[in-house]
């Protein structure tokens, strides 16, 4: 028999009659039953969060907010293995990505921002009054409120810490919400709460659909302080558009058309592993992977030869497999989602050099919601695959003769969030990077985070920065108090 996966709300694990499925992509089977929270579940968990806010949370010392989430880092830890299968069975991701970076970054987000709360500082400045006197301003820092989070399914267990640890650690209360595609890291994290007995109402998490759902429900509650999202760009438009009245506090993390570039002069082999990686990590289900690839002409047929080769060795499989590189897409709307852009690049001129098309097995798995690595060249700048976020294993590969050149058509595009540059000579590498406009730029590398740098993106990628004190100053109000002396 399946799991039944229920909301969490103000201490409470509680049922619903309204439930929804929730399938692996692998296979197309069920993991488990969800129960989709209604208007009045998430009133109910927002009423608990205020509550809790007037509560001991809202007095507790940062020290003793601190040992609550050290204490939620050690519950995930204890249940570890629980996680990563969790993490696989709901989004079919390579079981040695969910272990190795999943889960332990779930982990890390507790104990990073447990950590970052006892440095966190406020400004003071000395003022000299018309009458001589001196006056001194300081600002002190106090929790947004009931802050509602609202995350993806692409990096389940990683995006939704990276929201409930910072709001949590600044003395907010949270009612938060995963995607409905994956529920239950989140669910595991209600019950890693409930079992070291965070005091109800602080952190709730209500499951369900977006629009005229629960993620609805969450963002039109006049009650909620700030919404934290994380998701595609369109959503994150409504979002706004809905909180506008209420003047709420946002931070977004959106979608991204991100490039890399390779220079004549990159470490070639490094650049090539780095583009696989950066364009097929997660099936390309990554904000940050890299759709659009530029190459310097003089390499550019070489460069193609090889990235064809190492694209066509990854291995798709059982996640459960340690082996294996690539998993499905995350469901069977996301995956035709993905094929018809596949059909698109074709109707646009691409020229296909490996992939393409779903993938046959012959066994279980065609009921799954698979897709090839697929790469191609050809297309003009302006074709949709180009400007479109696909969100899938694909990358378009062109030629440049400029860095000029370059520069310029990477950086057109609505979107602005990640750009990662290949070369050795880092003169040129810094003046490609601060010429693009997107939030951030790797440097012979992809998607390696230091979580106190800051993350976001511009354009259409979204609004504000999280990371280290970014998502101190987010989660949190400061008041200027100015004393006369
Ligand atoms: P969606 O925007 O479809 O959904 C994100 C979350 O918002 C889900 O929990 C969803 O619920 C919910 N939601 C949808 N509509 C509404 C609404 N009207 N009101 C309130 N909540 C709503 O994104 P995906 O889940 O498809 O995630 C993929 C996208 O996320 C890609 O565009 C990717 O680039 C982006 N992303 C950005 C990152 C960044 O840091 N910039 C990081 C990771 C992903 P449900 O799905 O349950 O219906």
């Amino acid at each position: 028999m399946s799991k039944l996966i229920r909301n969490y709300v103000n201490g409470q694990f509680i049922d619903s009659d309204k439930r929804f499925n929730n399938i692996n992509p692998v296979d197309g089977t069920l993991v488990s039953q969800v129960c989709e929270a209604s208007k009045n579940d998430v009133d109910q968990a927002v009423m608990a969060a205020r509550a809790a806010l007037a509560g001991p949370w809202g007095k507790m010392s940062v020290t003793e907010r601190a040992g609550w989430l050290y204490r939620i880092a050690e519950g995930i830890e204890k249940r570890f293995e629980e996680f990563v299968q969790a993490e696989v069975r709901d989004t079919g991701r390579p079981v040695k990505q969910a272990r190795t970076l999943d889960v332990p970054r779930g982990i890390a987000n507790f104990r990073f921002f447990a950590d970052l709360i006892k440095t966190a500082n406020t400004e003071c400045f000395e003022t000299t009054a018309a009458d001589g006197s001196l006056a001194l301003n300081y600002t002190i820092r106090k929790p947004l409120g009931v802050v509602a989070a609202i995350s993806p399914w692409n990096l389940p267990i990683l995006l939704f810490s990276w929201k409930v640890a910072p709001a949590l650690a600044m003395g907010n209360t949270v009612v938060a919400k995963p995607s409905e595609e994956t529920p239950s890291s989140a669910a595991l994290l209600a019950e890693v709460a409930h079992d070291i007995g965070l005091p109800p109402g602080v952190f709730n998490v209500v499951h369900g659909f977006g629009p005229n759902s629960t993620g609805q429900f969450m963002t039109t509650n006049p009650d909620i302080d700030a919404v934290t999202f994380t998701g595609e760009s369109r959503t994150g438009s409504t979002i706004m558009k809905t909180v506008a009245d209420g003047m709420k506090e946002v931070s977004f993390e959106l979608g991204g058309k991100n490039a890399a570039i390779v220079f004549a002069d990159a470490h070639f082999d490094a650049a090539v592993n780095g583009v696989v990686r950066s364009s097929f990590t997660n099936s390309g289900q990554v904000c940050l992977c890299s759709e659009r690839v530029y190459v310097h002409r003089s390499i550019f047929d070489r460069f193609v030869a090889a990235l064809k080769e190492k694209t066509e060795a990854l291995k798709l499989g059982d996640p459960m497999d340690e082996s294996t590189d690539i998993g499905p897409q995350i469901s069977a709307e996301h995956r035709d989602k993905v094929l018809s852009y596949m059909k698109l690049a074709i109707e646009e001129g691409a020229t296909l050099v490996t992939g393409g098309a779903a993938p046959v097995f012959g066994d279980v798995r065609d009921q799954g919601s698979w897709v090839l690595p697929t790469i191609w060249t050809g297309l003009p700048d302006h074709a949709r695959c180009l400007r479109e976020e696909v969100f899938g294993p694909v990358c378009h590969v062109a030629p440049f003769d400029t860095d000029e050149e370059v520069v310029a058509r990477a950086n057109d595009s609505d979107y602005g969030l990640a750009t990662s540059i290949w070369t050795q000579d880092v003169t040129r590498a810094h003046n490609v990077a601060r010429q693009m406009h997107t939030g951030i730029v790797w440097i012979n590398t992809w998607f390696l985070r230091d979580l106190r740098t800051p993350f976001g993106g511009v354009r259409m990628s979204g609004i504000g920065r999280e990371g280290g004190r970014h998502s101190i100053d987010f989660y949190s109000e400061i008041t200027n108090i100015c004393v006369k002396l």
